[in-house]
């Protein structure tokens, strides 16, 4: 068994060591004839997104996002890229969520010094993400280092990133807004369309120019022959966006657009009718590729109106037994969220009025940037507050829990009364306080409203595991634990699959599967496959050539 182990073990060290000598070659070979792209995360997976897109020898790096999961090995996973960060060039961020930005901070730290392309809203929910990040891994270090003292253990662990790393990261972040082409580098453009997930979240739409073909081997000539300087484009000239994108100026002389490749990132893909938020976008060129998100390949949600049926039900159970509803919740959209749908059930009188605490700091500084961007809101938003003069975000019953002292508080507080705590998968932060305190107790109940990925304690209670370790404790689970799917930021299947059939896919050479479990990218991909739609699924450090 023992031995089983080992070799198990050395086969997956083997398989590690390979991936990274075919990438250190890859760098190595300095410049590509080709455009390329591979994965460093999210492959296979939902967490870690990372992705290179290997232009002619040039790098950018798509998403930076930090490994969640079995703590010890994401923690290995989030020190070791696998790459050297001097050869990227640009980084464009999709979204604020940690799994996308989280390592940020790490790579400015081993020494990337470049442009970090992110919308506004992007901006401000990845700066608060980063340093709650940093600030939470500070805490742990010292807590644990204490812990081992005591024991007269030797303590060695470190945070992977600073909160002066997150300021440095913060500093490089370049703003582009929605829908404002420009170009990043020679003969790469960048725009950015909504993709409907969280406030700011953003489909990175990417056209590589001067790829030009050789008229008799129809192969590409590889790196630029445009003459056309850097400067004179960036300033000089526009895309358009209309289908078929046609090119205007000096630019139609030198550049055809069949001459480009375009490549659409989803980042993660966002849902129709969300609150707050606007539908993702269907008004892009059409692409050559694209890199789908699959988190819900093999599932669909309810809907959003069911979801509200069971939001009161539980509501009004856990009123009946004067109960507390604990909602793990992602402190960003999640959160703001729930605060829209209650207040909006308070007002249709459909729940009476039950105290609601929002406890988590980095919720009150999110809902502080949902304020801050209104230019991301959806008309429904606009409709039902902005023309109104209303606050989407605040309301009588409800209370913003800032510091340790009042967190604290509410655990000598009677219910019912619902508390809204971060984070989303209950890994870490002052959920899980709330869950150690309650979990025992029958009349209360846990309400997961979002996704678990797996081995994290929010997928073990999902899962309906009777007993479960908290902050180091075994804990029986004696609450009610409850699931809601349809708040999910992401699409399911046929909602990504609707979507797709809305964009124009006249160009479309392949679907790159990313994003997703195992189970839910093989069901997806047939599931595409079977509706006309060619793909993939990205495997880890493996290289696919886009030409
Ligand atoms: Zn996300």
């Amino acid at each position: 068994m023992c031995l089983t182990i080992i070799s198990y073990n050395l086969i997956i060290k083997e398989a590690q060591n390979f991936c990274k000598n075919q990438l250190k070659k890859l760098f190595n070979k300095g410049r590509f004839m080709a455009i390329t792209c591979y994965s460093l995360g999210a492959a296979e997976e939902v967490t870690g997104s990372k992705h290179i897109l290997e232009i002619d020898g040039r790098s950018f790096m798509i998403d930076c996002g930090a490994f969640q999961g079995k703590r010890a090995e994401a923690d290995k996973k989030n020190r070791d890229f696998g790459f050297p960060p001097e050869k990227i060039e640009s980084v464009i961020l999709t979204h604020a969520h940690y799994d996308h930005c989280g390592l940020l901070p790490v790579l400015v730290k081993d020494g990337y010094d470049g442009n970090i392309y992110a919308t506004p809203a992007t901006r401000d929910l990845a700066n608060i993400v980063m340093m709650d990040s940093a600030r939470i891994q500070a805490r742990d270090a010292e807590y644990l280092a204490k812990q081992a003292n005591k024991k007269g253990d030797k303590f060695t662990w470190k945070p992977l990133f600073t909160e002066s790393d997150c300021a440095k990261a913060a500093n490089q972040i370049v703003c582009v807004s929605y829908n404002r082409n420009m170009y990043i580098a020679p003969d790469v453009q960048l725009e950015f369309f909504d993709a409907g997930h969280i406030l700011g979240s953003a489909f990175a739409f990417i056209t590589v120019s001067g790829q030009k073909r050789n008229r008799i081997t129809g192969k590409r000539d590889g790196v630029s022959s445009t003459s056309m300087s850097f400067w004179h484009k960036l300033f000089g000239f526009k895309t358009s966006k209309t289908k078929g994108s046609v090119v205007t100026g000096e630019a139609a002389i030198q550049n055809n657009p069949d001459d480009d490749i375009r490549i659409l990132y989803t980042g993660d893909l966002g849902r129709i009718g969300k609150p707050i938020v606007r539908d993702p976008a269907v008004n892009m060129p059409a692409p050559d590729y694209i890199f789908l998100e699959s988190t819900y390949g093999n599932r669909l949600h309810e809907s959003q109106k069911l979801a509200i049926n069971d939001l009161v039900r539980i509501v009004r159970r856990a009123i009946d037994r004067k109960g507390k509803i604990i909602i793990p919740s992602f402190a960003i959209e999640r959160a703001q969220e729930l605060v829209y749908y209650l207040h909006l059930l308070v007002d249709q009188k459909r729940i009476p009025k039950i105290p609601i605490y929002v406890d988590s700091p980095m919720a009150a500084n999110a809902t502080g940037i949902f304020q801050l961007h209104p230019e991301c809101y959806d008309e429904e938003t606009n409709e039902a507050f902005l023309k109104h003069h209303k606050n989407p975000f605040g309301f009588g019953e409800l209370t913003t829990i800032t510091s340790v002292d009042e967190s604290k508080a509410l655990n000598k507080k009677d219910g019912p009364m619902i508390i809204i705590s971060a984070d989303g998968m209950c890994e870490a932060g002052r959920v899980l306080h709330h869950l150690a305190n309650n979990i025992g107790n029958p009349n209360n109940i846990v309400l997961l409203v979002g996704y678990m990925a797996e081995n994290t304690l929010g997928r073990k209670l999902m899962d309906g595991q009777k007993e479960v370790k908290i902050l180091g404790d075994l804990y029986k689970v004696q609450a009610d634990v409850e699931t809601i799917n349809a708040f999910s930021a992401h699409a399911d299947y046929k909602e990504m699959l609707e979507w797709l059939k809305k964009i124009d896919t006249s160009r479309l050479k392949q679907i790159y599967l990313v994003h997703g479990e195992k189970d839910a990218q093989e069901y997806f991909s047939k599931y595409l496959k079977e509706n006309g739609f060619e793909n993939t699924i990205v495997k880890y450090g493996e290289n696919y050539t886009l030409d």
